[in-house]
């Protein structure tokens, strides 16, 4: 084994600490250090970053996946509308909900990509995310674009 699974990070032994890390840490890490530090928000980093994830997270059903990011704590996804041929998925509580507001930015970019990784493994074959709304943007939540 050279590699971690995604069930390699539910191995926790942390006696004292326990198996949760504060929000502002994962922002810091998510708006500090992959969007600001990265040229161009980090965009194709991200997109990479995300679309592994998603495929690495072993879910076979949309729910499952909408129930991970619960779990996960990411936020509520929901699903707003849907057709053969694409769906828009609003996704409340999100890890950015209470943010200053940056009009015109939209930075849930990387969960985006995760959606995109796992419902690509899902459906198998490609299926593309876009961001459309985000709190960040003034929004009332966020919001993705998926094509089938
Ligand atoms: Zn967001």
């Amino acid at each position: 084994m050279d590699q971690f699974t995604f069930a390699d990070m539910k191995k926790i032994k942390r006696e004292v600490m326990g198996n949760t890390v504060p929000l502002e840490l994962f922002r810091t890490i998510r708006l500090i250090g992959l969007y600001q530090a990265l040229p161009a928000n980090g965009k194709g980093t991200t997109m990479t970053v995300g679309r592994k994830i998603g495929t690495e997270l072993g879910v076979n059903s949309v729910s499952e996946l909408f129930e991970l990011f619960k779990d996960m704590k990411i936020g509520i996804p929901e699903i707003i509308r849907e057709d053969e041929m694409s769906m828009t998925v609003a996704v409340h509580d999100c890890f950015c909900a209470g943010l200053p507001v940056l009009e015109g930015k939209m930075v849930c970019d990387l969960e985006g990509a995760i959606l995109e990784g796992a419902l690509t493994k899902i459906r198998g074959k490609r299926v593309s995310v876009r961001e459309v709304k985000c709190n960040v943007n003034g929004d009332e939540y966020c919001e993705y674009e998926v094509r089938f």
